[in-house]
């Protein structure tokens, strides 16, 4: 098949190519290959050598994904494990399943690779300039493109210790390093005997802290101290997570009792846990660092895991001072204090968008079916995720070619969008949910005659009762291995002895 929207030189000299994809991460791939499919020419930007994006930037070679592989899957062509939909599947295969996705769909072939976008400008209502620079010449160049999908990712650099205001290290005589992957430096506990024997302080608690956790318990550790700043914030393990968007987006649950079972479910898993210390005001802000399993909990459980909340004064030779005086002993020391999040990628600034304010039109920067994005988490804060987004950009992509462009603007009502805090812990806000799926549904029946309306809606409908019912199932077996967890902790804690393999 090939495409029927062909690349053409304007008047300008300028290349004029009917769509620009910024960023080669799962989102960039995942318009690629529609474009690959629908037959129209694109150019896709990638500022590194490889596909992959945060799989290549930030994840190590023990990071593991932390969802469940069956919601991981971006294509059906592409499940990350067919045989267990449960299993967390290590980086190093996520990263090799993306390839082997961009190689399906030739999308290298369109690619250019090592060349960042450094300013986009609107030449028209149909068109904006895109302006690049390749990383290793310095070389600069300018295309125009009919449409623009933005797909750069939300996250930035991790931030370091005196990012968060924490002291120099310079007198440790430790290890010390980011936990995941740093400007190309791997977490120093992926190093084999560099955990064994030591005393290993994790800053942080996110999914970066947690692996490392992880790293270090299996690396055989004296001890493990994570240490949390202090701040109203749940821990959650994504498993636990099918059971929110289960009670958010289920048809019954008004929003109240969703709250309200949420917080009485993990101040139980953190109270068995003897981590009650850490868990928010009940009722406080939905706010919530996610981590890959139950790990945390089943390892404070068995006193293999100290967690404190507190702050770091002093990094001193072989020890780290808190606020509260305590001095704890210290031969490893992880930073993981979360990555710099970029809503708005600086580019888009000149064409006057502002992401956080206009993603309330869900897929769309904007009002214009011309411009738009996808971004992160593959699956639980929009169901479907990114697929939704990318679906909706095409189906304005079909309007433009059927000149039905206008029908699509008035379908892009403002989608109420609360603010990222407030959307973070997805059953706390099913408005959020039940908007976005609005604005979709809204999108995708623009410019369709009625009958092919209605079938749309048929199988959008029933798209939307599949992703429940799995999160039903899933939610079932979470449910039932969790219980049995809690319910005999001392099988756990026979299974593995403090400090030992
Ligand atoms: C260890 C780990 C585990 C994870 N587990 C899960 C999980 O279980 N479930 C889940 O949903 N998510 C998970 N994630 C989140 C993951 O980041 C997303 O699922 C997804 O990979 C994000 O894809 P993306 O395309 O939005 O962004 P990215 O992967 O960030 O890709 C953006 C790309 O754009 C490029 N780029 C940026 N700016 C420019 C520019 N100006 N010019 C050219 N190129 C540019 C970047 O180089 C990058 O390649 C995990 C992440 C990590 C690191």
């Amino acid at each position: 098949m090939g495409p029927t929207l062909r690349s053409r030189v304007s008047s300008q000299g300028v290349d004029q190519i009917p769509v620009v994809i910024i960023g080669g991460g799962i989102c960039g791939l995942l318009a690629a290959e529609r474009c690959v499919r629908e037959g129209i020419s694109f150019t896709l930007f990638e500022r590194n050598d490889d596909f992959g994006g945060n799989w290549v930037v930030r994840a190590n070679k023990y990071s593991h994904l932390q969802a469940h592989a069956a919601l991981y899957q971006w294509d059906k062509h592409f499940a990350l494990d067919k045989k267990s939909p449960f299993s967390k599947v290590a980086a190093p295969k996520v990263l090799e399943t993306i390839r082997g996705f961009a190689e399906k769909y030739h999308i290298g072939k369109n690619t250019r690779f090592g060349t960042e976008v450094t300013t986009v400008t609107r030449k028209s209502d149909r068109s904006v300039l895109v302006s690049y620079t390749v990383v290793r010449s310095g070389e600069t160049g300018t295309v125009c493109a009919s449409s623009l999908f933005v797909a750069s990712g939300i996250l930035g650099q991790q931030v370091s210790l005196q990012g968060r205001g924490l002291p120099s290290t310079k007198a440790f005589k430790g290890i010390s390093s980011f936990a995941g992957r740093h400007q190309g430096v791997e977490c120093s506990l992926g190093i084999a005997g560099t955990a064994e024997g030591k005393d290993v302080v994790i800053l942080g608690t996110g999914a970066f802290a947690l692996e490392a956790m992880e790293a270090a318990d299996r690396g055989d550790a004296r001890s493990i101290t994570l240490i949390a700043r202090p701040r109203d914030r749940w821990i959650i393990p994504y498993s636990q997570q099918f059971k929110f968007v289960f009670l958010a987006t289920g048809p019954f649950t008004p929003r109240w009792l969703a709250c309200w079972l949420i917080n009485v479910w993990m101040g139980a898993l953190y109270r068995r846990a003897g981590i009650a210390h850490m868990q928010p005001a009940f009722g406080s802000a939905h706010n919530f660092t996610g981590q890959c399993n139950d790990a945390l909990f089943q390892l404070a459980l068995q006193g293999r895991v100290q967690c404190i909340v507190d702050k770091v004064t002093e990094v001193q030779e072989t020890a780290v001072v808190l606020e509260s005086g305590a001095a704890l002993p210290c031969d490893v020391l992880i930073n993981a204090q979360g990555c710099e999040v970029m809503y708005q990628p600086p580019y888009l600034a000149e064409l006057g968008l502002d992401f956080r304010k206009d993603l309330h039109n869900f897929a769309f920067l904007g009002r214009s079916p011309r411009i738009g994005t996808a971004s992160d988490w593959v699956w639980y804060n929009v169901p479907h995720g990114p697929q939704k987004q990318v679906e909706s950009f095409f189906q304005g992509q079909r309007c433009i070619r059927e000149g039905r462009e206008q029908e699509f603007v008035d379908a892009l009502q403002p989608t109420p969008f609360s603010g990222c805090k407030g959307e973070s812990l997805v059953a706390a806000n099913p408005s959020g949910f039940k908007a976005r799926n609005a604005a979709y549904r809204r999108t995708m029946l623009a410019g369709r005659a009625w009958w092919d309306a209605a079938w749309t809606r048929v199988k959008l409908e029933s798209s939307e009762l599949g992703t429940w019912l799995l999160c039903a199932v899933m939610c079932g077996a979470e449910a039932c291995a969790l219980s049995g967890w809690l319910a005999s902790p001392d099988r756990a804690a026979s299974s593995k002895q403090p400090g030992k393999p």
